[in-house]
């Protein structure tokens, strides 16, 4: 970690695309891996939202660094772009750091047969050793999981299947929330709906890093309900109601190009400039590194 910087936490994007990697010269800005974000504390512990195929890259990064610092998996639920890149982080294959994954999507089914079905024939060479290197652990939905000084919290997005909107805390409180893949459906306003808005709203109050889906546009919305994704000015209406520091736009949809994704960013802080917010809006790329 770079001295002298005081922070509580250093986010790093390692894969920003939803749905499916998507590389070429058309998401060469934005990135074209899967979801995974790289988030180290202040007391320097390593923990990982989600195993896309942005991991891959992280892991030969932290063999390079050298250190053993654990690395501690967060996924948001069990889609595959969300856990594609698992069986090629580097560490896995070492002995020189603990490596643990959970999964917050609040499943009854537990983790280890999944993560053991992605390490295994068919869909994964037998490699010696791998899958007794990663530490499974299910997670009790009502309890926090505690890394080092932090403290990671979930709440059920809405999302087909199950999924998590997670929030890492520290002793300062709230620091960063990360909500890949979830609908916000402001066009539905039936009161349950509403009511799960109103508390994910208060699970999110005042945090100063939003991370969360914008897989598309409004006007994609309509021919997309249940699909389990929103659209970046729903984000944003949801960062605008729970007094967000800055919303970082994610999970681009496959099909968006770059400038498509500039495009979705300026309709974003044009909605925060009428409503004479000073929160700040940018999307997720590739190596981006912001800090909490
Ligand atoms: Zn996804
Ligand atoms: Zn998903």
């Amino acid at each position: 970690m770079p001295s002298g910087i005081p922070l509580r936490f250093r986010i790093r994007f390692w894969g920003t695309r939803g749905t499916c990697p998507s590389p070429g010269p058309r998401t060469i800005r934005y990135g074209g891996n899967t979801p995974c974000v790289e988030v180290r504390a202040a007391d320097d512990s390593l923990l990982i939202l989600d195993a896309g195929t942005g991991i891959r890259a992280l892991g030969a990064q932290l063999m390079r660094d050298g250190d053993s610092e654990p690395a501690r998996i967060f996924l948001s639920h069990r889609h595959s772009d969300h856990v594609l890149g698992l069986s090629h982080f580097a560490p896995l294959l070492s002995q020189a750091r603990a490596v643990d994954i959970c999964c917050g999507d609040g499943a009854s089914a537990s983790l280890r047969p999944f993560v053991d079905a992605l390490l295994s024939p068919p869909m994964f060479p037998t490699v010696d050793g791998i899958r007794r290197r990663l530490g499974v652990h299910d997670w009790e939905p009502a309890t926090a999981r505690a890394v080092g000084t932090s403290h990671v919290h979930r709440f059920a997005a809405q999302h087909p299947g199950e999924a998590a909107v997670l929030r890492i805390d520290d002793a300062h409180g709230p620091a960063l929330a990360y909500a890949p893949d979830n609908e916000l459906a402001y066009a539905d306003a039936t009161e349950a709906t509403a009511a799960w808005r109103v508390q994910l709203t208060s699970f999110l109050r005042d945090v100063p890093v939003l991370i969360h889906d914008a897989t598309y546009l409004d006007s994609e919305l309509p021919k997309h309900v249940g699909w389990g994704h929103s659209s970046q000015l729903e984000a944003t209406r949801l960062a605008l109601a729970c007094g967000a520091g800055m919303l970082v736009l994610f999970h681009h949809h496959p099909d968006r190009d770059d400038d498509a994704v500039e495009r979705m960013v300026q309709e974003s802080r044009a909605m925060v400039t009428a409503a004479g917010s000073a929160l700040r809006v940018l999307a997720a790329w590739e190596g981006l590194t912001i800090t909490a």
